[in-house]
């Protein structure tokens, strides 16, 4: 099968025919029909530090997708072939304390789809039974390859109650976008959305987050003024990995107020720790999706009309991949989609 693979340890991705994977008795084999490129892949591609430390080469990478279901092991009694499917990128091991006691995204031995076993950018990809997301409503195949890091954002907007609550969300990538658009669904009273980069506010603004905001330009100080908002903001959602970022919104919280930290940092950050103590604070760090409750909130806002679509920017046949990273690194992209239905 044709494949984008990590083939040698060196900068690039290779387009190469390799084996089709087999399926184990709890597997499902899942022919692939979307998927979207992650900042994850682009490390990868990079080989940065992380990805040499980290990726088993040769590998089959990506963990974005959607397909449909073509074989099943003998194990699996609940899918059929022809399911839409998308996949959880997080395989648990299902014995731990976390595990055992149903707190699965919290597992202690994590492995990642794309990152350390076989990935999703091929034409097949097998996944444990308790991995695959069935779809059981319409929806475009290019919003089920995105269920991954839709699910980062609804993950961290979903933390901490925002009914009525002032919501600040740093970073305007289309993950940020997104738990903006989700803390709105959910009923937030303002949500301000910060970014540095001209491309993503006019694409937060785009997908309806009006308060999208260069804090280079605008400090959150004026904001907060011209919102009439008088005691800072009380949920925070830290979707930039900035430490500039972070430390913007640790002034601009109100006391007692909840920060879900899903952006990941370069390296260690430095903050002024009088804030959080002194402000009483809570800072939870958010890795993944619940499975499957946040699967769960996902499909069913959507199906009660939550809108996603703006954030994907570029679509792209599988030949053109390297056209996909190439707009990824321009930062002037939201999603981008590689479409897999002509590959066989
Ligand atoms: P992205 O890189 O596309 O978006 C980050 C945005 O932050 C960019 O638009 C950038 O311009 C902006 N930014 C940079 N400096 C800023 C500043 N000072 N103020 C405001 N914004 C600033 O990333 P993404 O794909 O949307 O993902 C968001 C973050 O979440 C990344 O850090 C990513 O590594 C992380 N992530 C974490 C998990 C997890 O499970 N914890 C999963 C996926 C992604
Ligand atoms: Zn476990």
């Amino acid at each position: 099968m044709k494949a984008l693979v990590k083939s040698r340890a060196a900068c690039g991705l290779w387009l190469e025919d390799v084996p089709e994977p087999e399926p184990g008795i709890n597997d499902v084999k899942v022919r692939v029909l979307c998927t979207g490129i992650c900042g994850t892949d682009l490390h990868i591609y990079d080989w940065n530090d992380w990805a040499r430390s980290t990726i088993p080469v040769p590998l089959v990478i990506g963990h974005e997708f959607s397909g449909e279901v073509v074989e099943l092991g003998s194990n699996v009694a609940d899918l059929h072939a022809g399911d839409l499917v998308s996949g959880e990128g997080h395989v648990v091991c299902g014995r731990c304390r976390n595990c055992l006691a149903g707190r699965r995204h919290l597992c202690a031995h994590t492995q990642g789809v794309g990152v350390n076993r076989a990935g999703a950018f091929a034409e097949y990809v097998v996944l444990p039974m308790m991995n695959v997301w069935k779809h059981t409503h319409p929806i475009p195949h290019e919003i089920a390859a995105i269920f991954d890091p839709f699910g980062n954002a609804v993950h961290t907007a979903l933390s901490f109650p925002v009914l009525g609550e002032d919501v600040l969300v740093t970073g305007a990538g289309p993950i940020g976008i997104m738990a903006a658009v989700v803390a709105r669904f959910a009923g937030a009273r303002h949500v301000v959305i910060t970014d540095v980069n001209p491309h993503r506010l006019e694409l937060a603004r785009k997908a309806g987050i009006q308060k999208a905001v260069d804090t280079q330009t605008t400090p959150l100080k004026d904001v907060q003024k011209q919102l009439g908002m008088r005691e800072g903001f009380d949920v925070g959602l830290e979707m930039s990995g900035s430490p500039a970022a972070f430390r913007e919104m640790l002034e601009n919280m109100c006391h007692g107020g909840k920060i879900a930290m899903l952006g990941i940092p370069p390296s260690e950050m430095a903050i002024d720790w009088h804030q959080v103590i002194f402000n009483m604070l809570t800072i939870k760090g958010i890795y993944g999706r619940e499975m499957f409750e946040t699967w769960y909130k996902m499909t069913v806002m959507l199906e009660s009309g939550l809108d996603i679509t703006p954030v994907i920017t570029h679509r792209f046949s599988w030949r053109d991949y390297e056209k996909g990273f190439e707009v990824m690194r321009s930062g002037e992209a939201g999603k981008v989609i590689l479409d897999w239905h002509d590959v066989s």
